[in-house]
């Protein structure tokens, strides 16, 4: 069994002073061959969770041997996590574009030179493996014509980040909520597949690329998969890859990420990459899966600036008519007669559960507050 971690330190970016910016990449291989397994995390730089819970996954493999191979990602983009304005950490978008970090991703299949059509024609066996290379092929190809007048510094870190996600089989980006509980964006393609990861909420998502890794990741075999059933052939999607929300920004739990990895583990061992009996001393903790489609996941907006009491915490089940927040508002005080006017509750329109709330509790007109699932379903 091979316990080491290597360590490889791959150059992302040069600096105004002469640095170079660099990814800190660490893999470990079982002792036999198995899924091939990719884990990033704070591609939003404020969203650290999933960094204590890779520390927690290696620590794990360190100590029991696995199949196939694993690549950790831990603060995958430095120039987010370093991105601070006072005691916050901005990280979600690109200061010099405005550009979300988690919307830059390429969508291979657009691209002029990948063809789903000529790739079956030239690969009759073992099309898992060699479409993997093709994708990878063209993720090369694409970063050399993007090239042509300099890499934007928003494609730039992305494309990377891509071409390290190409082989595997697995992949999960690990995110947090701004105020949040555990849920998880899973495409349609994998609906009977997510529950082997049991996170207490699961989001439904068209098979279709809106510009996030988990999506640039799966469309190429979702493109693939459309072009097997034109000619009338059956071909299963081999991969899986999902983005996980860990929870709120700007936090860290050591004892939470020993129970988001045993959520992972768990899922691990549904793919035959670890024992189950490895997982002995693992409490997973007992988890009802909720899930609803992405067309089912709403957001209140603040109806005017105030101030704001967040009252329905994420996690929570709110029936129609149960308060959500509070606000306080002091435009229309005039008067002591007027100061119940200062304070206004609001109540949820439906039945639903609260995934997460804005972290600010000064708000402007027109904030997105809370986003919540209604018409709910258990997996
Ligand atoms: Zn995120």
């Amino acid at each position: 069994m091979t316990k080491k971690i290597e360590r490889l330190d791959y150059p992302i970016k040069t600096l105004p002073n002469g640095d170079t910016q660099n990814l800190r990449v660490f893999r470990m291989r079982g002792s036999a061959e198995g899924p091939k397994v990719y884990l990033q995390a704070s591609v939003h730089g404020a969203e650290v969770q999933g960094n204590a819970v890779i520390f927690e996954l290696m620590s794990f493999f360190s100590k029991h041997d696995f199949k196939g191979s694993i690549t950790f990602v831990p603060l995958a983009n430095p120039q987010a996590l370093h991105h601070k304005s006072g005691t916050f950490t901005q990280g979600r978008f690109n200061p010099q574009t405005g550009n979300n970090w988690n919307r830059n991703y390429t969508d291979i299949t657009e691209c002029s030179h990948f063809n789903v059509e000529e790739f079956i024609e030239n690969h009759k066996e073992n099309i898992t493996t060699f479409f993997k290379e093709y994708i990878y092929r063209s993720l090369e190809q694409e970063k050399v014509n993007l090239s042509k007048r300099g890499l934007s510094e928003d494609k730039g870190l992305n494309i990377i980040l891509q071409e390290l996600a190409a082989p595997a089989d697995i992949m999960l980006d690990l995110h947090t909520g701004p105020v949040a509980t555990r849920y998880l964006y899973a495409a349609e393609y994998a609906k009977d597949k997510v529950k082997d990861l049991p996170f207490p909420f699961t989001l439904f998502i068209p098979n279709e690329f809106a510009g996030a890794m988990d999506e640039a990741c799966f469309i190429p075999w979702v493109k693939l998969q459309e072009e097997y059933q034109r000619r009338g052939e059956d071909f299963q999607i081999p991969i899986e890859s999902y983005t996980v929300e860990l929870g709120s920004e700007e936090v860290i739990s050591m004892s939470e990420a020993k129970k988001d990895a045993a959520r992972i583990l768990h899922f691990f061992s549904q793919r035959g990459i670890i024992a189950d009996t490895d997982l002995e001393d693992v409490f997973l903790p007992k988890t009802e899966q909720i899930a609803a489609k992405l067309i089912d996941y709403k957001t209140y907006y603040a109806p005017k600036g105030a101030l704001v009491e967040y009252l329905a915490k994420p996690g929570d089940f709110i029936q129609e008519g149960q308060p959500l927040y509070q606000l306080l508002n002091f435009s229309e005080l005039n008067h002591q007669d007027d100061l119940e006017k200062c304070l206004k509750e609001v109540v949820a329109e439906e039945d639903c559960y609260i995934i997460n709330h804005n972290p600010s509790a000064v708000i402007m007109e027109g904030t997105g507050l809370y986003q919540v699932m209604r018409n709910t379903f258990e997996l």
